[in-house]
């Protein structure tokens, strides 16, 4: 049965003459140049199926837009129809039942905000500016992952415009096989206007892990690292960043230039004199630290605290891959690249992955990869006009690391699109996804990402 549509408000089609296209066609990764034809700003059920139709009976391809962060710039289309979903953002929470109900346009931040005034949160990724539309839709790996597992474990349903034009509601009872693929499968499926997700107790204050070492320690810090994870509980999240700084006027001039490996996380836990020394101590203690700001801090502003590191219009290219092991070899790759980086603000993260998220079965939902311990993704700023090659350099270190990878699969949410790529990435879950696709978009107009193509 079709869901109730909302109808209340409708928005702009933009055109390529009108003033607001250029800055309207434009996502965080500066690189994407792309034209679409009409760019549709949604703010209503409505208003996405009347883009849908629209491009449907014109036969042009579709792009949807959320927060626009994907590094691969699946929002925008060339020449097609471009949704533009950023102005629906609604937040509303069920106290009662621990739900939040969430416009698919929202930004994790406008999903923290609104929920931890209940002290509540749902597990999300780690820049507030970043989409909940491509985040929960791929994956969705934050610092409540271990506790709570991914975004895409706690879609207790959405509101979805498929391809024949229709609004459905999607769950575990309604179009279960849609249900199964939505959780992983990205925007393959159709486009969801609404999600609802679980909410768990979360802060006000939580515990934000933060302690910078030198680079020259790396390899005792990665070998110790691995050796605590072994045994951490589900409560803490570590991830790590290898990078060198920036000449920026609050870091000493000393620190200037420094290649450093950057240790945070957060502890999803009740904090005792026994689990800070047992647990938050050894990770202050990796190596001697250069810097060290752990502490008690509001969720709200822990999710916040690296959009400053990340700033809109930067020209990126990235790649990632997972891992069950921390090979010395592997490592070995990961440093020299570093090393001989051409781009001057690349930065490898490597994040610990345990916990819930890796108690889900890889077939129960289309988020395969549940068994990697190790998330790697390298990032790196072009310089204009790109004379060093960033991309090749990119693909070069995908070359090298994927014979130590977790069966050749990356997060999908933070690679370039490709074929081989996606195929690897969903296993045995792909011909499931080919089915489903065929049954619900045959003429794949939803084409503008990791793509599944229709069985
Ligand atoms: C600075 C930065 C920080 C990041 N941090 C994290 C992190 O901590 N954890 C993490 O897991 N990931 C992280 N990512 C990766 C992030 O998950 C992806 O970039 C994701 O695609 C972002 O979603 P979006 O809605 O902002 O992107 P968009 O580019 O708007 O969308 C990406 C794709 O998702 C699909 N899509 C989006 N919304 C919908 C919808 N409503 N219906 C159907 N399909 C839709 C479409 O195919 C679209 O092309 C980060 C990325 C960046 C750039």
């Amino acid at each position: 049965m079709n869901e109730k549509i909302k109808t209340d408000k409708s928005g702009y089609i933009i055109l390529p003459s009108h003033e607001r296209y250029d800055e309207k066609r434009k996502v965080w990764n500066n690189l994407i140049d792309r034209y679409p034809a009409a760019i549709f700003e949604c703010l209503s059920d409505a208003d996405v199926i009347s883009a849908v139709s629209f491009a449907k009976k014109q036969n042009m391809d579709i792009s949807v837009r959320g927060g626009g962060h994907h590094l691969a710039g699946t929002a925008v289309c060339e020449e097609g129809v471009m949704l533009d979903l950023s102005k629906m953002t609604t937040v509303s929470v069920d106290e009662k039942r621990q739900i939040a109900i969430v416009d698919a346009g929202a930004t994790l931040g406008d999903i923290d905000s609104k929920t931890q005034k209940f002290g509540l949160a749902t597990p999300t990724g780690t820049v507030s500016e970043t989409g909940i539309g491509g985040l929960a839709l791929g994956g969705g790996f934050g610092y409540l992952r271990g506790k709570y597992g991914l975004t895409c474990d706690n879609i207790l349903s959405v509101k979805m415009v498929t391809a024949d034009g229709k609004l459905l509601k999607v769950s575990k009872d309604e179009h279960s096989d849609l249900f199964w693929a939505i959780r992983g499968g990205g925007g393959n499926f159709g486009v969801v206007t609404e999600f609802e997700l679980q909410l768990y107790p979360v802060g006000p204050n939580v515990l934000a892990i933060d302690t910078m070492y030198d680079y020259k320690d790396a390899k005792e810090i990665f070998q110790k690292l691995d050796n605590y994870m072994k045994d951490a509980p589900d409560e803490i999240s570590v991830n790590t960043a290898i990078m060198q700084l920036p000449p920026a006027p609050f870091l000493h001039e000393s620190m200037h230039g420094k290649r450093v490996i950057a240790v945070s996380g957060m502890y999803a836990g009740e904090l005792t004199l026994e689990t800070e020394k047992t647990l938050i101590e050894p990770l202050q203690e990796l190596a001697t630290p250069l810097m060290d700001n752990t502490g008690m801090m509001p969720y709200t502003d822990l999710q916040k605290k690296l959009d400053p590191m990340v700033p809109k219009g930067a020209e990126v290219v990235g790649t990632s891959l997972f891992f069950k092991e921390l090979d010395e070899a592997m490592l070995d790759i990961i440093f020299d690249s570093m090393e001989s980086s051409p781009l001057p603000m690349a930065m490898v993260q490597i994040w610990m992955l345990n916990g819930q998220m890796n108690s889900v079965s890889a077939d129960e939902t289309a988020f395969a990869v549940r068994d990697a311990r190790y998330l790697v993704l390298f990032d790196g700023e072009i310089v204009k006009g790109d004379p060093v090659g960033g991309q090749e350099w990119m693909d070069s270190i995908y070359e090298k690391l994927t014979p130590f990878s977790y069966q050749k699969t990356s997060y999908l949410n933070g690679v370039k699109l490709g074929e081989e790529i996606t195929k690897n990435t969903y296993g045995d879950n792909y011909s499931k996804l080919a089915k489903i696709k065929r049954d619900y978009d045959p003429e794949n107009l939803f084409c503008y990402n990791h793509n599944i193509v229709p069985e």
